[in-house]
């Protein structure tokens, strides 16, 4: 078993110590420790980093990269990096450890944080946290209600910043199970016999191993960042103190470039993207209207350009990099002049054909635009009055084209001769 330091004191980020146990966890160095002030994995609460020297102190000592508790012997389990293990820490060994401060004081924020959020969302909205974790990058709480809406969760928010402003005394302190019964506790205790409960002035009772702030004041705001509901259950995405401020600062900036860039004040920044999107979709039907416009301008030019077969005029045109559905819509007006056919190619990576004839013709557009589409190496189909098609071939559709002018010249002869 090892004396953990850090539940009398989680202030603490140096102590001595002796190796009581060298192995081997998950292909990694490790070693147990008779005491240590360094954190292990649990109650959603992260690892302590850190380092572990020899003494006496060599220059660099051993970075501690990942800590656990075994439970069998409630011994914790100190992962070294291998570099620079190597041979030292052995058992028998006096050491010294310190950890890393920052990023314990950062879980000491979020952890404190978390008891004061879930009884403020207790007493505002008779919500119980059931599940507790804490990231890398934000924390998160599960509450057993999914109706809570914004309201519901700024008026939790505004309670724990007020416990927070209070600068209420935060107490860790191992209690009987005589005394633990008559405490009002959050949530009934998992373990038996003596539990540590960590105790905020008037406020709130947790069975809790975990690393706490002195002061409420210490946390810094809670802010939460998002509520989302999850089945039966909400999810409470929140921030503390450093991690608050970092936020602030990056949504601060952003808005303030946002604004700059549209030159007007954040205050603003709203009706004026609702402005710029009511521009925008006015642009846009403009342009879809001028669009129609220029095709109509264009089918009309191709129109005055057909080649006459007899009783039928007919409009044979390769296009080169446009979109098909142009191109089809183009067919399509050619074709609603009485007498007119458009054989119509689209030369791009692959080739496209796009055949239509006007309604009074009695032409069959499909075997035409199967003989082109088989010589550009694919296939078509569509109705006797338009057919679309292509193949992977570009370099082919000229004589495609021609093909099928040609095909169609020699039915419409046929037709003139019977
Ligand atoms: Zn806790």
């Amino acid at each position: 078993m090892t004396d953990r330091l850090y539940y009398a004191d989680s202030y603490r980020t140096t102590f001595r110590a002796r190796v009581i146990e060298r192995l081997t966890l998950n292909d990694s160095l490790a070693v147990v420790l008779d005491r240590t002030a360094f954190y292990p994995t649990g109650g959603g609460q992260p690892h302590d980093t850190g380092v572990l020297s020899t003494l006496p102190l060599r220059e660099n000592g051993v970075p501690v990269l990942d800590v656990v508790a075994r439970e069998e012997d409630r011994a914790i389990i100190h992962v070294l990096s291998h570099v620079e293990a190597g041979d030292v820490l052995s058992p028998g060994d006096q050491v010294q450890g310190e950890i890393d401060w920052s990023r314990r004081f950062d879980h000491m924020q979020q952890h404190t944080g978390q008891h004061i959020l879930s009884q403020a969302f207790v007493q505002t909205a008779n919500a119980d946290t059931v599940g507790f974790h804490l990231s890398d990058d934000y924390s998160t709480i599960d509450l057993n209600r999914s109706t809570l809406n914004d309201d519901d969760v700024a008026h939790a928010e505004s309670l724990a910043n007020q416990i927070v402003f209070d600068n209420r005394p935060v107490i860790a302190r191992f209690a009987t199970p005589e005394e633990v019964a008559d405490l009002p506790l959050r949530k009934p205790p998992t373990v038996k016999g003596s539990i540590r409960i960590v105790q905020i002035e008037d406020f709130d009772w947790a069975a809790c191993g975990g690393t706490h702030v002195a002061h409420t004041g210490e946390v810094g705001l809670i802010k939460v960042v998002r509520s989302e509901r999850r089945g039966d259950e909400t999810r409470i995405t929140f921030l503390c103190g450093q991690r608050a401020l970092n936020h602030y600062r990056t949504l601060n900036t952003l808005t303030r470039n946002l604004a700059m860039r549209l030159t007007v004040g954040v205050e603003e920044l709203s009706q004026t993207i609702d402005r710029m999107q009511a521009e925008a979709r006015a642009i846009r039907k403009e342009r879809d209207r001028l669009r129609e416009l220029l095709l109509d301008h264009e089918a009309v030019a191709l129109v005055a350009g057909a080649q006459v077969m007899g009783p039928v005029s007919v409009v044979c045109k390769i296009f080169e990099s446009r979109e098909v559905e142009e191109v089809r819509r183009l067919a399509t007006r050619i074709a609603a002049q009485p007498g007119h056919i458009a054989l119509l190619g689209l030369r791009g990576e692959k080739a496209q054909l796009i055949f239509a004839r006007a309604a009074d013709l009695s032409y069959d557009m499909r075997p035409l635009l199967q003989e082109a589409c088989r010589m550009v190496g694919g296939g078509g189909g569509g109705g006797p009055e338009l057919a679309q098609g292509g193949g992977p071939y570009p370099v082919r559709i000229n004589d495609a084209l021609q093909h099928a002018a040609d095909m169609l010249s020699r039915q419409i002869e046929r037709r003139r001769e019977a």
